[in-house]
């Protein structure tokens, strides 16, 4: 795999990126320049489907149209720093984010699917005890155009699937950041994935992942109801507290009768609950049976995360008979669970390791400001 194919396309100032735009912000943009509606679905499709590198390959477009889009809109995908390529297939890319920063995405091919794992935000500010990236502070948030930017690039670049479909089959927003911190770019960049002009990706197929912010995921739950998953780490509010700060905000209680209500809007929703295996902080007989309690009877499966270590943290993974336990006792009591499996961890790409290897990142943590935002 090459990225030779990728281009900086059409870097003209501060144009608007077309490809951060889903379908009804790209009518508008249409009719704004006089132009039919239609156009934009042409261009959608340009983008996301065919792969265009710029405005002069859209042959359905007259050319005096193709050369007015040229000098007032680009179509840009991220500028990629660095590949990495791990020995089980996973591939992970550090892609420039301004100011000496960087972001990271994770491609995780399986039999019968190829899942990318994108990131939300530069940092993140909520401070997780156990995150590599909550560990770095929070940046910024990304703009929706960087990060379909990071599904598109996938897609160029990597080999088409047996039957001719896009090598990426599965989304899931466990990257760097907090999505639902970052709902105004994460919902137009769903709507993308969502759409048939696009990606076309079924909700099952998209997973947006969230410590818990509660009011945006109701607010997730009525604009783009995919699939939720949450990470909840602990059965109680104590030890919830140390190692989700964003627990102090909003606590367990709160945040599962949100879960329950944004299940109840499908039927058959499941919310997936991850939950990261500490040794001696969260994996005990005991903490499986609060765990089981809380979950027991709900539309709930829960993900083990075995964790994943990182420079300057003190944690420690669970023993695998330790997580095999954990994992039959939840059983026992009837909850659906799996234990992820851990990939990519020689090149730093496994779940909670990403920190983008930046200099000079803002340490914003989440203090009382943020706390507050994180509230209003
Ligand atoms: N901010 C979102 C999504 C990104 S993190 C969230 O917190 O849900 C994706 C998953 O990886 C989360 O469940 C997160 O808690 C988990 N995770 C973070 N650091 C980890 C680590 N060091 N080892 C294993 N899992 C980790
Ligand atoms: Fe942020 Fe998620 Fe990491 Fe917590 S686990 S610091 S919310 S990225």
């Amino acid at each position: 795999m090459s990225a030779h194919a990728v281009i900086v396309m059409n870097n003209v100032g501060e144009n608007p990126n077309l490809i951060g735009m889903p379908r009804a912000e790209l009518e508008n943009f249409f009719v704004g320049l006089g132009e039919k509606p239609y156009r934009a679905r042409q261009v959608l499709q340009w983008i996301h489907q065919r792969d265009a590198a710029g405005f002069d390959v859209m042959t359905d477009l007259s050319q005096k149209l193709r050369d007015r889009l040229a000098s007032i809109a680009r179509i840009e995908l991220p500028q990629m720093l660095r590949e990495s390529a791990s020995a089980d297939g996973t591939v992970k890319w550090l892609f420039e984010s301004g100011a000496g920063q960087a972001i990271e995405s994770v491609f995780i091919p399986e039999a019968g699917r190829g899942t990318l794992c994108i990131s939300s935000q530069v940092g993140c500010a909520l401070d997780c005890a156990f995150c590599a990236t909550g560990a770095q502070g929070f940046n910024r948030n990304l703009s929706s155009a960087e990060i379909i930017g990071q599904v598109s690039f996938a897609n160029r670049v990597l080999p088409r699937r047996d039957h001719g479909e896009p090598a990426v089959t599965n989304v899931v927003f466990m990257g760097m950041g907090e999505p639902l911190a970052n709902y105004r770019s994460v919902v137009p960049a769903l709507r993308i994935l969502l759409s048939d002009l696009a990606y076309g990706l079924s909700r099952r197929r998209i997973t947006v992942s969230t410590s818990g912010i509660v009011p945006h995921i109701d607010r997730l739950g009525h604009d783009c109801n995919v699939s939720l998953a949450v990470s909840l780490h602990a059965p109680d509010d104590e030890l919830r507290d140390r190692l989700v700060p964003i627990n102090r905000v909003h606590p367990i209680e709160e945040l599962l009768a949100a879960c329950w209500r944004y299940a109840a809007l499908h039927a058959n929703r499941f919310i997936t609950f991850e939950y990261v295996m500490l040794a001696g902080v969260n994996d005990s007989p005991g903490h499986a049976d609060r765990l089981a309690e809380l979950l027991c009877g709900k539309p709930a499966k829960i993900n083990l995360i075995p964790f994943n270590p990182f420079p300057g943290n003190e944690f420690r993974r669970s023993s695998a008979s330790t997580i095999q336990a954990f994992q039959n006792r939840l059983r026992r009591r009837g909850i659906v669970v799996t234990t992820r499996k851990t990939r990519g961890d020689d090149i730093d790409a496994a779940c909670g390791q990403l920190a983008g290897k930046v200099i000079n990142r803002a340490r914003v943590r989440l203090g009382e400001k943020n706390l507050r935002m994180a509230k209003a």
